[in-house]
């Protein structure tokens, strides 16, 4: 057997750091980066070490974080420095890998099983990468060193600031095992809790757990994560190419005569949102970030347009933006024989951090994208006829009706559950 050698680096407290890179004054004293500093109702985006010691948390009030440390800086985010700085600490990982996988815009896997013979071991091309992100930079980064990429991200947790840890094959009972199992990726805390009903509470607890009893309460995911705690995770870093792969999925139909009736068309986009969100669940790419719409006319002339909306997965949104689009654009009356969806821009579920998630104007989408899983598996289950949206049941053709391509092959990754930071 030939073992991986795969690397997770995460930069430490990255939008502080950056803050203090470029502006070297604010060092040495407690720093939180929130929306607006002048505004005591905002915030605390992200916070250095020393404010990490007064107790500050991120997604805490300016005010609370006051009270806790009335002398702490506070300077407005700049999500371009950070973006610039992400791409100058990864053009350093490319000097010793090509494979290097974003996972978020401060972390990345990245595979040197095969550069090892020009730039040594694992530990040892980690401390290069540690050296030089330091050096070149001034920002630290803390680095996982093991042979896949669940343990190496769990061995980039263990130590940090500015450090390098190693998870060795065979060492998994000294030092994976006594840790808590909401150490693990992917272990959030609703599933914790599930698990600690059943005496489950360290990794080794899960890898040593009774495959079915796992499997009963969590079903396929928990096999998965059961499979990670034990180190049996082949998953490959993949390059952006390979993410990329990818790159949109739509879905069209000729409509059973010339419409003009906006209701009607209206349910239409319903139809096609749902096959396209559908097959985008499936395809598991994470959320998209643009709706195109194509319009053919009487004539048989193609129009197309498309928009930017808020990453998502949700149906509603899709059918929603596609119909507004549709409004703003096609001449009221004008008759339509073929509607199409198409989205693109996926998020490959990068958690980019933005004000809103911070703030909780999320929290109403992730309600719904919970509602939507749930129904994708109701009708996996049962059928695709079995839940059927309002919107459609006015009109008894398009009531069930499944017009879903072959869906693509399904990535078994599950969903990154919320985590304390
Ligand atoms: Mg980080």
């Amino acid at each position: 057997m030939r073992l991986r050698v795969i690397l997770h680096s995460d930069l430490n407290n990255f939008f502080a750091s950056v803050e203090t890179v470029l502006n070297p004054e604010l060092a040495g004293k407690p720093l939180i980066v929130c929306g607006d500093p002048k505004e005591r109702r905002g915030v605390v985006l992200a916070k250095n070490e020393l404010a990490k010691r007064y107790g500050i948390k991120t997604a805490e009030t300016v005010v609370s974080a006051l009270k806790k440390c009335p002398h702490v800086q506070r300077v407005s985010t700049h999500f371009g420095d950070y973006r610039y700085y992400s791409e100058k600490v990864r053009e350093i990982y490319e000097r010793f890998t090509d494979v290097v996988e974003e996972c978020s815009i401060d972390e990345c896997s990245l595979d040197v099983t095969a550069s090892q013979r020009m730039f040594g071991g694992g530990v040892e091309i980690a401390e290069k990468i540690r050296r030089a992100v330091k050096e070149e930079l001034g920002l630290t980064v803390s680095i996982g060193v093991s042979y896949n990429k669940i343990y190496a991200k769990l061995a980039s947790e263990i130590k940090k600031p500015d450090a390098v840890t190693e998870i060795p094959y065979g060492k998994k009972e000294q030092i994976v095992y006594p840790l808590p199992v909401t150490d693990l990726l992917y272990v959030g805390k609703a599933t914790a809790q599930t698990l600690s009903a059943y005496g489950i509470r360290t990794i080794g607890e899960l890898a040593n757990a009774d495959e079915s009893l796992v499997s009963r309460l969590l079903g396929k995911r928990g096999r998965l994560l059961r499979k990670y705690a034990r180190g049996e995770d082949d998953e490959p870093v993949k390059t952006k190419q390979e993410k990329d792969e990818i790159k949109s999925i739509g879905n069209s139909s000729t409509l059973p005569a010339s419409l003009t009736d906006r209701e009607e068309i209206k349910r239409w986009f319903y139809v096609l949102a749902e096959s396209v969100t559908g097959r985008l669940r499936d395809a598991d790419v994470g959320r998209a970030n643009t709706v195109h719409i194509v319009v053919r006319d009487d004539n048989l002339e193609d129009k197309t347009w498309q928009t930017k909306v808020t990453p998502t997965l949700l149906c509603s949104d899709v059918a929603q933006t596609a119909y507004k689009l549709f409004c703003e654009n096609w001449g009221y009356g004008k008759p339509v024989r073929m509607l199409g969806i198409t989205v693109s821009g996926f998020d490959h579920y990068i958690e980019q951090m933005t004000i809103g998630d911070v703030l909780g104007e999320r929290e109403d989408y992730k309600k719904k994208e919970r509602v939507e899983d749930a129904v994708a598996k109701i009708r996996k289950k049962y059928g695709f006829s079995t839940l059927q949206r309002g919107v459609l049941f006015a009109d008894e053709k398009l009531s069930g009706l499944d017009i879903r391509k072959e869906s693509q092959p399904r990535s078994e990754k599950p969903k990154i559950e919320e985590k304390e930071d």
